[in-house]
């Protein structure tokens, strides 16, 4: 018993003000100090009653049920459910109450009902382009949905104005609006919202609620189980108690007036949040000045980019200023961010290490990363392939950290900025630069089409956030309500703004870039939107063939001799060696044949240079008339070339090697009329090389030469 008193004592000192405004009985306050947990059911998928979002349980019942144990002291711990799963809990008493019950005789003798908390309103839906909507007069003359044998049926029939469609169920008339076969519908609230959020519609609005006479509304009560009277009645006084302005809060949070499905719900600021922000005025901001499109200064020093667009509608939303300020590279952001030079930094990922100088809020945009490399590198289809390659990240990002947990094998080499990092691959400093693929998109269409290429993606994205300093958790939850209120609507009109930038300076590319683009950064926003991804992923698989195709044609250009139109060395290197490998792991053989023009330069001499390059092309199409498709000819250098014949016996290669000296001997150029070729062939033995392969054919093209020239010598 002193126990209890002294808990008594306890409690006076901690319970609220409102709380002791309360009438309770001598019994209700024993209870409430005796039953400190009421278990309490609620559905997990009733937007925006209940419902789970991000992993958590929200909603106007969930803030409700804050609210009613402020008033009575009392701990409500959740249990939830799918209607009937809860409701079977509430019957059979394994919960104290259940919330969202509508009032039915059926049920009264296992419930007591509290009134209702809320009334669901009927609602009416159109499109995002209907235009204003003042009352049922917007109406007339429209066809609208509504469901069959709906209650309201009669009244909207009698008034003879709209056009009414009947459907059989929500999914349908929903998908009426959507796609345009009717103009506006009319349902509870709940339902079509849950259905536009389930199925990310995008394009609809509530315009108003449908208000006649004797429509009656369902509504939404706690349940109390009957063997618990004194509950009911301390949840009842505590509904009671709640003021009209908690009230309003609570609608306007979840409810919103303005109709805007639910949006605009998360920016409704608590009272302090906004005293706070009236005493801040402006919030101070780093960015990353080298991100266009995603964020920089212009030219006149004015930030702008994509970022800068969801700043100003932050700014809207919160009534306040973000003040950009100035740094030279990402480096210098991070570090005005540990100095807590900034409030915040505008686009940035979270990490380990940033989590000591910055809080975060949820992503808002999202940046696909690849690796750019010379044209002439393979493809990189895995990371690992990359073990003890020397690749360029940008200073201070925070994939710079990821990448090297991911592969320590690499060999991770931080660069200035993009355009540092390309410049590196340029000149063989790198292996590769891992970036953004917008930014490097952007910079290698100008700088270097035709030198680099994007060879891999990395199957992570980076997703960014706001970094807010850590002193300041209010801010966090300032600006962590307005990324969350970022509409579907908002996320479309900045990637539209965006979309419409044309990259100009390479028009043949522009196209290319521009599709990248639109896929880019479609798939890049988050929210609803992009759960749509079946739908993105499609224009980004269209994107990713046209850079493939791209990058094939950037790669045949690559391996091929721009005079002669055949292989070059380099790929002529990779074909000796494929070649090498293939005989050794199948034990079969081929043979080359490497030969020289006789006496050539007499020809630059007498005929001038031109006269040479036309009698090299000449040459070599000769030539690929007179071998076998399987054969490949390249040019080795100057005017040497090299003929790969895959499973050719010694006697074979002669054989062609002395036709095509024939065929040579024969021929009539114009101008210069007769030259001779001097040969070179062998065939590959298991020992070979390429070094060794290329050295013994080298040494019978000398022995030819030596021979007197214009014949084939086999070593
Ligand atoms: P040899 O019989 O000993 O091979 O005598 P050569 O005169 O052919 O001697 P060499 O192979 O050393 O000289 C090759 C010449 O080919 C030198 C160079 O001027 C010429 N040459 C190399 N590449 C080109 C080219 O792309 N176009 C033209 N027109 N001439 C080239
Ligand atoms: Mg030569
Ligand atoms: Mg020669």
């Amino acid at each position: 018993m002193k126990k209890i008193t002294f808990l008594k004592i306890l409690l006076l000192f901690f319970i609220p003000i409102s709380l002791l405004s309360i009438d309770f009985t001598e019994e209700e306050k024993e209870f409430i100090s005796n039953n400190k947990n009421i278990k309490v059911a609620l559905m997990p998928d009733f937007s925006p009653f209940s419902f789970i979002e991000d992993n958590k349980i929200i909603g106007f019942e969930q803030d409700l049920l804050s609210l009613l144990s402020q008033k009575s002291g009392l701990n409500f711990v959740n249990n939830y459910g799918v209607w009937n799963k809860i409701l079977y809990k509430f019957k059979t008493k394994q919960v104290d109450m259940i919330a969202s019950i509508s009032y039915k005789e059926e049920r009264e003798p296992y419930t007591l009902y509290t009134k209702p908390y809320y009334e669901i309103p009927i609602m009416i839906f159109v499109r995002d382009t209907f235009g204003e909507y003042k009352n049922l007069d917007s109406l007339k003359g429209k066809k609208v949905g509504i469901l069959k044998d709906v209650f309201y049926y009669k009244e909207l029939k009698e008034m003879n104005s709209m056009n009414l469609v009947v459907y059989e169920t929500y999914e349908e008339i929903t998908q009426a609006l959507v796609f345009g076969k009717i103009d506006a519908l009319i349902q509870n609230l709940p339902n079509i919202n849950y259905l536009i959020k389930k199925n990310l519609y995008t394009n609809l609005k509530l315009a108003g609620e449908l208000k006649l006479p004797d429509i009656k509304k369902e509504d939404l009560r706690f349940g109390i189980r009957e063997d618990k009277p004194i509950l009911h009645s301390i949840i009842q006084k505590s509904l009671n108690a709640i003021q009209k302005y908690e009230w309003d809060v609570l609608i306007d949070r979840w409810i919103d007036v303005k109709y805007n499905l639910g949006h605009k719900k998360y920016t409704s600021l608590t009272i302090n949040e906004s005293k706070y922000l009236k005493e801040k005025k402006d919030i101070t901001m780093c960015i990353d000045p080298d991100l266009m499109p995603y964020e920089g200064f212009d030219k006149n020093g004015n930030y702008t980019g994509i970022s800068a667009d969801y700043y100003k509608l932050f700014e809207d939303m919160l009534s306040i200023k973000f003040i950009p300020i100035k740094t030279n590279s990402w480096s210098q952001t991070l570090q005005f961010a540990k100095e807590k030079k900034c409030d915040i930094v505008s686009l940035i990922m979270e990490t380990p290490q940033r989590r000591e100088y910055l809080n975060f809020t949820t992503p808002y945009l999202t940046i696909p990363l690849v690796l750019t490399t010379k044209l002439d590198k393979p493809f990189i289809n895995n990371f690992k392939d990359l073990a003890g390659k020397k690749v360029g990240i940008t200073k201070g990002y925070a994939y710079v950290e990821l990448f090297k947990k991911e592969y320590p094998n690499i060999n991770i080499i931080e660069v200035n900025n993009v355009k540092d990092g390309l410049e590196k691959v340029n000149k063989d400093e790198l292996y590769a630069y891992l970036g953004t693929l917008v930014t490097v998109g952007y910079n290698l269409q100008q700088d270097y089409i035709g030198k680099l290429k994007i060879s891999g993606t990395m199957s992570e994205d980076i997703k960014l956030g706001i970094g807010v300093r850590n002193d300041d958790p209010k801010l966090l939850n300032i600006l962590q309500k307005s990324v969350n209120s970022i509409t579907s609507e908002q996320h479309r009109g900045i990637i539209n703004k965006w979309l419409s930038i044309k990259y100009e300076k390479k028009p043949d590319y522009s196209l290319f870039w521009k599709t990248l683009l639109i896929a880019i950064i479609f798939i890049s926003f988050f929210g609803y939107w992009n759960r749509k991804i079946s739908k993105t992923n499609k224009l980004l698989k269209e994107a990713k063939k046209e850079i493939e195709q791209k990058n094939m044609e950037l790669q045949r250009l690559a391996i091929t001799d721009k005079l002669t139109d055949i292989y070059n060395r380099a790929r002529l290197d990779e074909l000796l060696d494929r070649e090498i490998e293939r005989s050794k792991r199948f034990n079969h053989t081929f043979g080359i044949i490497f030969f020289d023009i006789d006496y050539f330069k007499k020809v630059n001499d007498t005929f001038g240079h031109q006269a040479g390059d036309d009698v090299l092309v000449e040459i070599t199409t000769k030539i690929g008339e007179l071998i076998r498709k399987t054969d490949i000819i390249g040019r080795w250098g100057g005017e040497e070339f090299l003929i790969i014949c895959p499973e050719t016996q010694k006697e074979a290669v002669e054989i062609i090697a002395e036709n095509i000296r024939k065929h040579i001997e024969e021929h009539k150029f114009p101008k210069i009329s007769n030259l001779t070729i001097s040969l070179g062939v062998t065939v590959y033995t298991p020992e070979d090389s390429v070094t060794t392969i290329v050295k013994r054919v080298d040494d019978a093209l000398y022995e030819a030469k030596k021979g007197g020239r214009n014949r084939v010598v086999f070593n």
